[in-house]
């Protein structure tokens, strides 16, 4: 699509990683993702031609052997990949928070132990907060660590691991309350552990089960599991960074630059929503003209249009903030909140364009409007972001009278 969601002032390196995704995308992506999609296979060749562009190290530094982009750029690849399936997408996000969070907070063996096999895709990652209790209530997590010796033990279950079936690296956020005496602020006595594992379903590490995937209604393709602790020993070196009481941090840290992600995705699924309606509607004819002559339909095409425009920019506003060092948990969560809504209305009025097709599974719309609804949820849901939004907004406008 040559008009819509254009990014002014990238470089030619970030142009030239773009239009290769983009070719990619369109080449090895489009064309199968529907059926795969309906079939819940694993894109496994797909993983693989993203691996071999170096689309797992894209984020992590150069000395690790990453190629050292900006959120931008990273952002910007997700939302391609996220036009052409977005089950794709979800399979380097939770890889890329992982990476990020080790790369910032990550101590140096933690580093030089995990990133260079991360940069290659060797080492896959997944990131586990929720439980069955719980989701957007990270504070009431009730998964423990009890340290013996050099080690912890972790029992617990936890709920919604995207990647985790296929991913080697989880990590994991748990309650630790040695050093934190019973009373200390929820997020103060967590911590994320660093769980390494082999891929796979069952009992995958002693004391660390991956049961199968959970059967859901889109965002096919990728796994989506629980996992369940039970005297699972870790060594106290697989604390990130080092120091317990500090996962909450971490995590919310890793689930910000996931937000950017998730707004990506939305705008890319909404980017491909536009372009299968804007066709169908110039093919379709009814009352003796293309359904695109009729001003109802012409209406909810521009609609669409600007609301793919306005969530790109706020998406590319987020990322270029958090790039610039700035905290951008506010546009963040705005980008992450008005891109997944956004995304939600174009797929319904182009599921609508297409008539009684958009209800076949022959038709593309069909998938995007079965995986859209993940957007409204993943990283947070659309009355969380708008807690943080509000907050940040009595921040920002204190009242000093
Ligand atoms: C496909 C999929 C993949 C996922 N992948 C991961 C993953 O990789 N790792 C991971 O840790 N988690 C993952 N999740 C979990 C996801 O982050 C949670 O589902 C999400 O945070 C919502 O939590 P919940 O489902 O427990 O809903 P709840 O927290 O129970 O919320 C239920 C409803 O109540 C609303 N609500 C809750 N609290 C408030 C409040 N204070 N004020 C107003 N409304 C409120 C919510 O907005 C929602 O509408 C995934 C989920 C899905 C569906």
């Amino acid at each position: 699509m040559a008009r819509l969601a254009q990014t002014a002032g990238l470089t030619d390196v970030q142009q030239e990683i773009l239009s290769t995704v983009r070719d990619f995308v369109d080449k090895e992506i489009i064309p199968v993702a529907t059926e795969l999609e309906h079939r819940d296979e694993y894109p496994q060749a797909i993983v693989d031609g993203l691996k071999e562009l170096g689309l797992f190290g894209l984020m992590i530094p150069e000395e690790y052997g990453g190629l050292g982009e900006s959120l931008l750029t990273y952002a910007l690849c997700v939302e391609e990949i996220a036009r052409g399936w977005m089950s794709v997408s979800g399979i380097i996000n939770t890889h890329f928070i992982v990476a990020y969070m080790l790369k910032q907070h990550g101590t140096q063996e933690q580093k030089d132990h995990f990133l260079p096999r991360m940069a290659a895709g060797d080492i896959r990652g997944a990131f586990s907060m929720s439980e069955p209790a719980l989701g957007s209530d990270v504070s009431a997590i009730t998964s423990k660590a009890v340290k013996d010796g050099e080690e912890y033990v972790l029992t617990g279950q936890k709920m919604w691991l995207t990647n985790g079936g296929t991913s080697s690296l989880v990590a994991v956020l748990v309650r630790s309350d040695e050093g934190h005496p019973e009373g200390t602020a929820p997020h103060k006595s967590m911590t994320t552990f660093l769980v390494e594992k082999e891929p796979g379903f069952g009992e995958v590490r002693p004391g660390l089960t991956i049961p199968g995937k959970i059967d859901k209604m889109g965002y096919k393709g990728v796994d989506t599991t629980e996992l369940i602790m039970d005297g699972l020993r870790i060594p106290a070196e697989r604390v990130l960074g080092g120091v317990t009481g500090r996962g909450f941090y971490q995590m919310m840290d890793g689930v910000e630059v996931g937000r950017v992600n998730v707004a990506a995705r939305g705008c890319g699924v909404a980017q491909r929503a536009f372009e299968l309606g804007v066709r169908y509607a110039q093919q379709r004819h009814t009352f003796g003209k293309p359904i695109a002559q009729h001003q109802a339909i012409q209406f909810k095409l521009a609609e669409m249009a600007t609301k793919v425009e306005a969530a790109h920019a706020m998406m590319v506003n987020a990322a270029r903030k958090k790039d610039s060092g700035e905290r951008n948990d506010l546009e963040a969560g705005m980008a992450k909140y008005l891109a997944s809504e956004y995304c939600k209305e174009v797929v319904e009025d182009a599921f609508r364009i297409h008539g009684g097709y958009g209800f076949s599974k022959e038709y593309e719309i069909e998938r995007l409007y079965r995986e859209a609804p993940m957007l409204l949820i993943g990283e947070g849901t659309a009355e969380i972001q708008k807690m943080i939004i509000g907050r940040r907004l009595l921040e920002e406008y204190r009242f000093q009278g």
